[in-house]
């Protein structure tokens, strides 16, 4: 499967540095920094460094030391926004949107880390 991605894309952007973002945690292979339209009073996005498009494309092609770094900043992340229940907090969700059923806007991939309020249910149909 290759999938070809576009280094123009704002994600993109904002690891090269031409567009500000406010970051939670960098590390040596990722970044995570607050969403710009937050969904929740906490909506953290999680990204890695490296030029993957997806959820499918980063799982089967990244490195796994790039793997190893991406999934435990994203865990520090729950623990750090005070949300992860196992700490006698609220709880969270995790989401990765990936093309076009999965309405993906931003073709670098990404988890979303939403929490600090009841989500709700987990799929809510939009037609
Ligand atoms: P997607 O729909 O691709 O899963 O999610 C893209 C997310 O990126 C959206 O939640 C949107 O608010 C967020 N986003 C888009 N542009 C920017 C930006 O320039 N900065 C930040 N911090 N978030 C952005």
């Amino acid at each position: 499967m290759g999938y070809a991605y576009d280094t123009t894309n704002i994600f993109a952007r904002i690891l090269r540095g031409e567009i500000p973002n406010k970051t939670v945690l960098e590390t040596e292979h990722t970044l995570a920094f607050h969403d710009i339209a937050p969904q929740a009073p906490v909506h953290v996005l999680v990204i890695p460094k490296g030029p993957y498009v997806n959820f499918d494309h980063f799982a089967n092609e990244a490195s796994a030391e790039e793997i190893a770094d991406f999934t435990r900043t994203a865990g520090q992340i729950c623990r750090a926004m005070n949300i992860a229940p196992g700490d006698g907090d609220a709880g969270y969700r995790t989401i990765s949107n990936a093309g076009d059923h999965g309405v993906q806007e931003v073709p670098h991939y990404h988890l979303h880390i939403l929490g600090g309020r009841v989500l709700g249910r987990m799929l809510k149909r939009a037609d």
